[in-house]
């Protein structure tokens, strides 16, 4: 992909004030950090700058605050951030105004420093003009690696971007890399997996997607509703009825710009929504009425299978059947390994996001295996939807 935004490459940052945006939402159990995930995947960028001699000046939110409020200070994950990057991280207990303005006037070189939730000051998401001058008189650049805060355009995810030089952090880079290989510049041909259990939350995606991909495999709960809008009988699967002309209307759209929709032909029926429940695989013309489908069945399992066979690149949102009950994970943890298997061979460019699907490659054990795994969620479906993000469109040279 050409490089559309500014990197670290393109700025010297020695002697400089960096005010780094940061994804810091971790989960805190007893005011200790329980998965230091995301602190590992920004210390890359802290450690780069710090080791060139800039400034680094934190600036995350974390949780959903209504103004102070003590449960969501940084303060801990600010010693978290400390023992991932091997470095003292110091606090102050403000984002603006004096406790912010000493303490960074007090940094050396090389120095990190944590400001306190930015969510703190409602102004954060209202992207308040005066708010982001005070936050820009902290520092001398700005560069953004939060990608999952990318949709967002508040002060510190998109306002300081117009004050100060912007630059992509490393994190960031790393995501817009692998998004732009999947969608943006593909190698061709192009799947996408998408499953899940509703079309009414991904109806934007769904129609962006087959403009721009050559297959489209619907999978879980929402791949009932289009097979109920071609007349099949569902029984008691949870589908949105209700949504069977966007179900067509999609089908329409998919045929008039060659995307090719492949849906299940076969489905494994249960008649409780619990694990190992008694079920078996049906086809499409004998669904028991009173019965639920929960996975894809073996045929439409091959027919995924040989569907990513025949693709270069792949792009997956949503799990193929119910993957947290046994026995209805198969679906979707056959594909999976398929797709791991098919990456580590060299055959696939693979590009995977969203909560759950994460979750479920990470059951499949293969998440690692995956070319680039997104823990973005709504920044990562909102890409998908090909919605510009208002945090990477400020990024852009201009
Ligand atoms: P989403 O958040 O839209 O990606 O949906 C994920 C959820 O869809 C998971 O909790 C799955 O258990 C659920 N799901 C997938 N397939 C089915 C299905 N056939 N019936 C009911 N729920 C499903």
């Amino acid at each position: 992909m050409t490089k559309s935004f500014r990197t670290l490459d393109d700025v010297d940052v020695k002697g400089k004030r960096v005010l780094l945006r940061v994804d810091l939402n971790v989960p805190m159990e007893n005011g200790r950090v329980t998965d230091a995930t995301r602190l590992e995947r920004v210390a890359p960028t802290i450690t780069e700058i710090s080791d060139k001699g800039g400034k680094v000046i934190l600036l995350a939110h974390f949780g959903r605050p209504k103004g102070r409020d003590a449960k969501d200070s940084l303060k801990p994950v600010a010693v978290a951030l400390g023992q991932v990057i091997k470095k003292p991280v110091a606090f102050a207990d403000d984002c603006i105004g004096e406790p912010a303005a000493k303490a960074v006037a007090a940094m050396k070189d090389g120095d990190v420093l944590c400001l306190e939730n930015t969510r703190f000051h409602k102004e954060e998401e209202k992207n308040d003009p005066a708010f982001v001058a005070e936050l820009a008189k902290l520092g001398d650049i700005w560069v953004n690696d939060a990608f999952s805060a990318a949709h967002r355009a508040h002060a510190t995810t998109e306002g300081l971007g117009h004050k100060l030089p912007a630059y992509a952090g490393r994190t960031m880079q790393a995501e817009l890399d692998a998004l732009g290989k999947a969608l943006e510049a593909p190698t061709k041909p192009v799947i996408a997996i998408i499953g899940g259990a509703k079309v009414s939350t991904k109806i934007d995606l769904l129609e962006n997607l087959v403009s721009k991909v050559d297959a489209l495999v619907i999978g879980g709960g929402m791949a009932n509703t289009f097979l109920h809008a071609q007349g099949v009988g569902v029984g008691k699967s949870l589908a949105e009825k209700d949504l069977a002309a966007t179900a067509l209307r999609i089908m329409e759209k998919a045929e008039a710009a060659n995307c090719a929709i492949i849906l299940p032909v076969d489905a494994v029926v249960a008649y409780h929504f619990a694990a190992n429940s008694p079920s078996h695989a049906y086809g499409l013309d004998a669904i028991p009425a009173d019965g639920m489908i929960l996975d894809v069945g073996p045929q439409s399992t091959a027919r995924i299978h040989s569907a990513i066979d025949d693709a270069k690149t792949l792009v997956w949102n949503g799990p193929l059947g119910a993957f947290e009950m046994t026995p209805f994970d198969r679906g979707t943890m056959v594909a999976a390994k398929h797709a791991a298997e098919r990456t580590k061979a060299k055959k696939l460019v693979s590009v995977a996001g969203g909560g759950d699907t994460v979750a479920a490659l990470n059951q499949a054990g293969v998440s690692g295996d995956f070319s680039y795994v997104s823990t973005a969620g709504g920044a990562f479906l909102e890409w998908m939807e090909g919605k510009p993000l208002p945090g990477v469109e400020v990024l852009k040279q201009r």
